[in-house]
């Protein structure tokens, strides 16, 4: 490993201070270290170590025992690539020799090792020890790292709880242990950034010791907590991390409380009838309750920020449309935005028939809007005429054309987040925002992802609906499925076939997808009409299908994901999912959302690619115990994680460091409610908190917040 010729830097670091100035850190680690966002001395200090290994007892060689797991020290004896007669199976083996004794060690299927190991070289290796033969014991996979004999008192690397960091680049875990070693030698950490008599009352260390005990705990310490993120230290740097998120949340709060809407909104009698007179079926108590909560919220005069969590077929829409008929009433516009062109158009459609009985109209804006009637549309919109408008998120992107908006909806989809509420804003429109999802989201992190957003819960369902039948069948049992399948449509009713996204190029899915529908048509179910939906067919070609689909002209809908959302067909029974396997799970709960939606018993048919992978296998069990949209979305946090469900920087989601809002969502709440507190006790003109406001735009880059 080559040293960085070392540098006369300043012996006085500060957290800002350019990573550069670090000992050791050239141009080509720079980059390396850019990559994982660190540009500072403070950056590297908060890429915390992924795990930790207890090297504080290095144990010889003649000590060890089976089915145990630790570390041992020493140099290389032998090594080299063992044959084998497996293609594409590697064995690398090599013999480790301390003062004690001789252990041998394999690794499987990591060739470039030949290329690090070499005979004389120090190592310590951290693993299970295994019996192999008859008395022999064996290594296998451990984690290594060398060590430099030279190296003076190593109390850094080993004979201690050692931070074990992901590599970057020619970033080696080690290196970075020894660049943050540095760091921590002469860094200048400032004041600390929590607030005092907060730190006293939760009983959290200071900044400075945290860190120094995250990096390189004190003997003794907890490895199990440690690598848990349990420890105080890790604590303690979460909830700094969330609080100070939550206090730019509740600031921007506040500033959102002190404005007033531009067009206030009243509720008449005269609105009530024409409500009742849309109105097609009686409301849910859910229905009725979500309702009432957005009308009062949009008779405030601060813009409302609200979320509408209802699971799939909870009747979200028309909850949204009444509202809308409130603000449309109030001579105000609606901008009503879905994530596809196909849901964009069926919502105008049930929408149009709706409100067929009032003087309100209806229109479709979307990419395949024609020219001159996107212009009459954008003309209507200038002249102030209350209209709702039905398209794609496009809409509000260049919101040019609305001179009385007053109400936006956002259907289905997360990615509409402080970002977007923020253009709007800069735009000087100042509407009541309602963002409808089938996705609920647990609490806790609709307050990381939303924040200021006040949430709607639709718990119930409308009446008449039999539950969802799901099973999972393996790729064998095809044919049972399909005969199953043929008696549904025998019976009058319709099925989806849906195929997953599964190459890396949309070209080849549209064929795999297309070759199903062709062999459906021809040979599966050659006694009824199938149809073919993917996202590259052009508008009308989309279009046609769906209506087919939806008069029941066509039995059978293959079709790529883009059915996922919102599609509704209530004479469709069947949601058969090829490749299962491969499907998020709230994904797959919207699948099967699409049936059900009549009378008449539906079910989900889940086939799989044998083998599972165990994920895999979870995930298609939750979905088989439970409809319950809430405990899915649990689990599907569980399983993969916030970034994963969200897609960390496009959905508003914060970019965390240190915290996970779904493993520690009792800090997140607690860093909420800490969070309020402070900033109601405090002016908006107060120096800490500008000083908050200001860190927070440059920490999470959102923006905003005055
Ligand atoms: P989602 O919440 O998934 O968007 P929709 O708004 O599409 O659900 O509603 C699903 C179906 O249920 C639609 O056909 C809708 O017309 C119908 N529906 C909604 N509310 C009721 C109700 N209170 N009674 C009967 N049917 C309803
Ligand atoms: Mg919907």
């Amino acid at each position: 490993m080559s040293r960085a010729t070392p540098r006369a830097g300043p012996l006085r670091l500060a957290l800002d201070t350019p990573i550069t100035e670090l000992r050791g850190v050239g141009a080509q680690r720079a980059r390396d270290l850019a990559r994982a966002d660190v540009a500072t001395v403070g950056d590297l200090l908060l890429r915390l170590p992924f795990r930790y290994e207890d090297r504080s007892s290095l144990r010889p060689i003649a000590t060890l025992a089976a089915a145990t797991t630790c570390t041992v020290a020493g140099t290389i004896a032998r090594c080299g690539l063992r044959p084998t007669r497996r293609p594409g199976f590697s064995i690398f083996e090599a013999l480790l020799r301390d003062d004690t004794g001789l252990l041998s060690v394999v690794w499987f299927n990591q060739r470039y090792l030949r290329d690090v190991f070499a005979v004389g070289k120090r190592v310590v290796l951290y693993g299970a020890v295994e019996t192999r033969g008859l008395s022999g014991l064996q290594m296998t996979n451990p984690a290594f790292e060398f060590v430099d004999e030279e190296a003076a008192p190593d109390s850094v690397h080993t004979g201690r709880i050692v931070p074990i960091y992901e590599r970057l680049g020619t970033l080696t875990p080690k290196l970075q242990r020894a660049l943050v070693h540095e760091a921590l030698c002469h860094v200048d950490h400032g004041p600390d950034p929590l607030p005092a008599d907060v730190r006293a009352r939760l009983e959290l260390p200071d900044r400075h010791a945290a860190l120094h005990e995250v990096h390189f705990p004190a003997a003794g310490a907890e490895v199990a907590a440690l690598n848990g993120r349990r420890s105080p230290a890790q604590r303690r740097l979460i909830f700094e991390e969330f609080f100070a998120f939550q206090v730019g949340v509740a600031l921007r709060r506040r500033e959102n409380d002190a404005q007033r809407k531009p067009f206030p909104v009243v509720v008449t009698d005269a609105t009530r009838d024409l409500a009742r007179r849309v109105l097609p079926f009686a409301l849910t108590p859910g229905q009725k309750h979500a309702l009432r909560e957005i009308v009062d919220a949009m008779r405030q005069p601060p813009p409302m920020n609200r979320l509408l969590q209802g699971d799939v077929g909870s009747g979200k829409t028309i909850v949204a449309l009444l509202a809308a008929l409130v603000a449309l009433d109030n001579g105000l516009q609606v901008a009503l935005m879905a994530p596809t062109g196909i849901l964009a158009e069926q919502h105008a459609r049930t929408i149009g028939t709706w409100l067929a009985p009032t003087a309100y109209g209806v229109r479709l804006l979307t990419a395949a809007t024609p020219a001159p009637e996107r212009r009459a549309i954008h003309a209507a919109l200038r002249a102030g005429e209350p209209l709702l408008v039905v398209g794609t998120h496009a809409l509000v992107e260049d919101p040019v054309a609305f001179s009385r908006l007053g109400f936006v909806i956002v259907d289905e989809q997360h990615r509409f987040g402080v970002l977007q509420r923020a253009t709007l804003r800069e735009k000087g429109l100042q509407p009541d925002v309602l963002v409808m999802t089938a996705t609920p989201i647990p609490r806790t992190l609709a307050m990381t992802v939303y924040g200021d957003l006040d949430v709607s819960v639709i718990r119930d369902r409308p009446p008449g609906r039999t539950p969802v039948r799901t099973v999972a069948k393996p790729e064998e049992r095809r044919e049972d499925v399909y005969a199953f399948v043929r008696e549904q449509l025998a019976a009058g009713h319709q099925a989806y076939v849906v195929y997953p996204l599964v190459e890396e190029s949309e070209k080849i899915d549209v064929r795999a997808a297309t070759e199903m529908a062709d062999h459906l048509a021809t040979e599966v179910f050659p006694a009824h009409r199938v149809g073919l939906l993917h996202g590259r067919m052009p508008q009308d070609a989309k279009d046609r299908v769906m209506h087919a689909f939806g008069r029941g002209d066509l039995q059978v809908l293959v079709s790529t994901t883009v059915v996922e959302v919102g599609v509704d067909v209530p004479n469709a029974t069947v949601m058969l999912v090829e490749h299962a396997e491969r499907f998020g799970l709230a994904q797959l709960h919207q699948l099967r959302g699409r049936v059900g939606r009549g009378t008449a018993a539906s079910s989900c048919v889940l086939l799989y690619q044998s083998p599972l992978t165990d994920e895999a296998r979870a995930r298609l069990k939750a979905l088989v115990d439970t409809d319950d949209g809430f405990a899915i979305a649990e689990r599907d946090l569980e399983l993969r994680g916030p970034g994963d469900v969200f897609g960390t920087r496009q959905s508003g989601m914060p970019h965390l460091r240190v915290g996970d809002p779904v493993r520690d969502r009792v800090l997140m709440e607690l860093a909420s409610q800490e969070a309020r507190a402070w900033v109601d006790g405090r002016p908006p003109e107060d120096a800490a908190v500008r000083q908050f406001a200001a860190a927070w735009a440059t920490r999470f880059g959102l923006g905003g917040v005055a």
